[in-house]
């Protein structure tokens, strides 16, 4: 089965009736970079920097930082790579960070609730990334925002530190695009005051999801009680893509659920073109898309969307056993 999705490598991520699909990669640190051209992956669409920062007993830092991030944009060549800064905090514990327990980690002091609080930590890695950047496009993105002020509070702290640079004479990147995660549900209520400032967006549904059922996702307990693929979850999927895609605002998915088969194929029903998920699911999700109607399949998912079903994971599994 390797050999037979290693084949798939070079073929375009194009469903049966002809529409490309982005697949993109996520990673974390320089082990996963030989995978994005063994998967022929279109990119890094999740570049974790939390990884570094968890891996190591000291705070990494700026020339470490650097390093980091120009290797991995050397190796990914033209391919674009994501950026989202730290996400720590909450579960994910720097022991030279001095955060507190928490009652509710995944609802705590995390992400850029963190940084924005401790804004030095964020200025140095956009700095980083700045530098490690400079003569080529830059993403970068923020994580577990919550609404659209923490957005352009974190956007202004990469604007003086992009200033800063040119001021003292440093090459800076050719350009520089801003995007959010978003994976706090209520920052999909937003989505009018957001779109304009942004240049993209990628939906963490693992956080998004979790949230949105009030079901953590590491409890076992719970976790396989709600099902992702009830109408509920999607339809707050689908309205995301669509106002995106009206606005004309690149949006991608990056949680665990792009990398499953029969989810992935779900997304792209919903209208989804662009998703990242781990290495290994590139060759599988792309077999499966090129074997996929989504003309037909979106019809399918259209009607049942709004129906009674409390999981509509059944039906798309007979549809897919149908189809092919
Ligand atoms: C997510 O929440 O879906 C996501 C991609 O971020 P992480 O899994 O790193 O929290
Ligand atoms: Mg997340």
């Amino acid at each position: 089965q390797r050999a037979e999705y290693a084949a798939l490598r070079d073929v375009p991520a194009e469903t049966r009736d002809g529409v490309p699909i982005k697949l993109y990669m996520n990673a974390g640190l320089m082990v996963d970079l030989p995978h994005l051209v063994e998967t022929g992956a279109d990119g890094i669409g999740l570049f974790r920097t939390e990884l570094q920062f968890m891996v190591s007993s000291t705070m990494p830092r700026l020339a470490a930082q650097i390093e980091l991030y120009a290797n991995v944009l050397a190796s990914a060549g033209d391919r674009p790579v994501i950026f989202r800064t730290l996400d720590v905090g909450g579960d994910k514990v720097l022991p030279y960070l001095g955060a507190a327990r928490e009652e509710n980690p995944a609802l705590g002091w995390r992400a850029i609730r963190l940084v924005l609080d401790r804004p030095a930590l964020l200025r140095y890695q956009l700095r980083a990334l700045l530098i490690a950047a400079a003569g080529r496009t830059l993403h970068v993105m923020f994580p577990m925002v919550a609404d659209v002020a923490e957005f352009r509070q974190a956007r202004q702290i990469l604007e003086v530190e992009r200033r800063r640079l040119d001021r003292l004479g440093r090459p800076l990147p050719e350009a520089i695009r801003v995007g959010t995660m978003l994976e706090v549900p209520a920052l999909a209520y937003q989505l009018p005051a957001l779109l304009p400032l942004v240049d993209f967006i990628s939906i963490g549904s693992n956080d998004l999801l979790q949230f949105f059922f009030a079901a953590d996702r590491g409890n076992p307990k719970v976790s396989g009680r709600y099902d992702i693929l009830a109408p509920a979850a999607l339809k707050l999927l689908k309205g995301i893509n669509d106002a995106c895609t009206q606005a004309n605002v690149p949006v991608s998915l990056c949680g665990e659920m792009a990398g499953r088969p029969l989810e992935a194929m779900t997304l792209i029903g919903l209208g989804f073109r662009s998703i990242s998920m781990n290495a290994v699911s590139i060759g599988p999700v792309k077999a499966m898309l090129r074997g996929l109607n989504v003309g037909d399949f979106r019809a399918y998912i259209d009607r049942l969307i709004d129906g009674p079903d409390r999981t509509l994971r059944g039906k798309i599994e007979s549809f897919a056993r149908d189809h092919g």
